[in-house]
């Protein structure tokens, strides 16, 4: 998150020196700059949110430094406040608006009303700096969900062909093509019920209502079941609370002793152990694992949509770990890895004991 300061630009010290005293008793860290080239270098290499910005400089006109930092594609973001005397004419309001000014302050400027309109500033530029990260996110997700339905989709469509090719070879090689068809679509699919989870997940309001952890541990080792008979798992836990949270909640331990199974080492039943306590207000609960263990470098990324650490072999889709910390954030929680690479892996998730879910949870 860059520094929210103002770049306060006037060539007229004390009208400078009264605006940077406004602005600085209400907490802006504020920057000077009396030439419009100071200006320039200062936008260019420091990034302000807000510039305040004279429109009589003595190297250069405000509209022309406006006009520049449109231009300059690193600064062309820029919020940019015109500031001038008095007696301006309305049409060089006007000129200094349409050159690129976001909005243009007449002097004297009443000091609760500087604040105020830089206030209004920075929550536009806020929204608008939030909306291009959503933007960004949904190019990177649409990016993501293409690739990876693409490549199961692909084999469905080679194996589909070579049967219906070579009808003299079909009583040998079908079973196995039809095989190849049969875990490609089945990947495909579960890849689209993560997707749909990921998004009711961030979409759906779920009631907070009293949740009991015990049956709710017990449900996910039914479902389970197969792959902790498949590998042995012993999966054991302490006693578990009744806490407030809504039942996504059952998916944040679904997914946390499912990976435990599926991350196990070559020839070692997982031993997984789910332990709570109370901490500060909160319940933190964890999940144990004698599995593969993630790299130092990672505990920070597996957090991330569509971020696998481990190879095809493993079937998952990399969404998770992504799902589950969003649900345990949407109840004001945090969930992390404490991790040795070839011993285990622990994950911890926190919910307050007062939990309410927050807007979009
Ligand atoms: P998926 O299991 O579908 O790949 P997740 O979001 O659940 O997606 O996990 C992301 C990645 O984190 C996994 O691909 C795996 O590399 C790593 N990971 C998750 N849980 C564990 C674990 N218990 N032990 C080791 N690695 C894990």
């Amino acid at each position: 998150m860059p520094e929210t300061w103002i770049l306060n630009v006037d060539d007229y010290a004390p009208g400078r020196y009264a605006r940077t005293k406004v602005l600085k008793q209400v907490g802006f860290p504020v920057v000077e700059a009396s030439t419009g080239k100071e200006a320039l270098d200062l936008i260019e290499s420091r990034r302000p949110a807000l510039v305040l910005l004279d429109v009589n400089l003595p190297d250069m006109s405000g509209i022309e430094v406006c006009r520049r930092v449109r231009d300059n594609p690193q600064t062309s973001t820029t919020t940019i406040v015109h500031i001038s005397a008095s007696n301006v004419l309305t049409q060089h309001q006007v000129l200094g608006l349409d050159s690129g000014a976001d909005g243009y302050i007449v002097e004297p400027v009443d000091p609760a009303v500087l604040i105020a309109t830089v206030n209004a500033f920075l929550r536009a530029r806020r929204a608008e700096d939030a909306l291009l990260k959503s933007t960004e996110e949904l190019r990177w997700f649409s990016y993501r969900v293409a690739h990876d339905l693409r490549e199961p989709l692909r084999t469905i469509s080679i194996y589909a062909e070579l049967l219906s090719q070579e009808p003299g070879s079909r009583e040998a090689k079908s079973a196995e093509y039809l095989d190849l068809v049969k875990h490609a679509s089945g990947r495909m699919s579960s890849f689209i019920d993560g997707l749909l989870q990921y998004s009711q997940a961030t979409e759906v309001r779920n009631e907070i209502a009293n949740c009991e952890c015990e049956p709710m541990v017990s449900r996910v080792i039914a479902n389970l079941d197969a792959s902790i008979r498949e590998s042995g798992a012993h999966v054991t836990w302490d006693p578990l609370p009744a806490i407030s949270a809504d039942i996504r909640l059952e998916y944040v331990f679904q997914n946390l002793i499912s990976n435990a199974i599926k991350y196990r080492r070559e020839g070692v039943p997982p031993e997984i152990h789910i332990s709570v306590r109370p901490c500060e207000g909160e319940w933190m609960f964890s999940v144990r694992d004698n599995g593969i263990g993630i790299e130092p470098a990672y505990l920070d990324s597996v957090f991330e949509i569509f971020r696998r650490l481990h190879g095809q072999n493993v079937p998952g889709s990399g969404i998770g770990l992504a799902l589950s910390r969003k649900i345990v954030e949407a109840h004001g929680g945090r969930i992390w890895i404490e991790s040795k690479p070839g011993a285990g892996s622990t994950f911890f998730f926190t919910i307050p004991m007062k939990a309410a879910l927050s807007a979009g949870g």
